[in-house]
């Protein structure tokens, strides 16, 4: 069931505003389904947006739990959060956390071919260190590279409150 946000004046849609939110938030919870159950991993990332287009890239050991989940399902769901400030009040329920986050679903791949997966590395270091790295094979040989291309996503800020 698609459904609008709840809260919509918190949505962001201005695309310049969802990119500085994704470059902030440097790691990302990576949902994915283990046979009929959730499965939640935290993992940095790296983005690229292409007019609308997100795409996502992660890195990690070349075995393990995620990886094989990926192979038998590669639909996900991700969530990140950034600027996250807990704010006080004088009654419990003026208190709160302000926030900017992304989420949206997507498919994933882990990268075979060399040169993609150099090229999802670079990406993944310059959201990381905001620089860019240069990957020789037998660095990439060693790891795993993971590619999501995002079909959906939403972002919401949440501000801090003005008492
Ligand atoms: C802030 C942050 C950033 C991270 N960045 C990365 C990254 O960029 N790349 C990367 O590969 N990993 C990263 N990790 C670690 C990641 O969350 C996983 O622990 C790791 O990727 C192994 O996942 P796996 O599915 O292969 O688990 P496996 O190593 O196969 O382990 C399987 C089992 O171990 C337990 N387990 C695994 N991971 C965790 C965990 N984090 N906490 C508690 N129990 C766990 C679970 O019970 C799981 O079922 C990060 C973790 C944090 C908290």
């Amino acid at each position: 069931m698609k459904k609008g946000m709840t809260r919509r004046e918190r949505e962001v849609t201005d695309r310049n505003e969802i990119v500085d939110i994704l470059s902030k938030c440097k790691v990302v919870h990576l949902g994915l389904m283990d046979g009929d159950e959730p499965y939640v991993v935290a993992m940095n990332y790296g983005f690229t947006m292409e007019d609308e287009k997100l795409t996502l890239y992660l890195h990690g050991a070349v075995q393990g739990k995620k990886l094989d989940l990926i192979q038998e399902n590669p639909k996900v769901f991700f969530e990140m959060e950034c600027d996250v400030v807990p704010f006080q009040g004088k009654i419990a329920c003026q208190y709160g956390t302000s926030y900017a986050s992304v989420m949206g679903k997507g498919k994933a791949e882990i990268l075979t071919d060399i040169e993609d997966k150099k090229k999802g590395l670079s990406i993944f270091m310059k959201t990381q260190t905001g620089k860019d790295f240069e990957f020789e094979d037998k660095m990439v040989s060693i790891v795993s590279v993971i590619r999501i291309q995002v079909s959906e996503y939403t972002a919401k800020r949440r501000p801090m409150p003005v008492l």
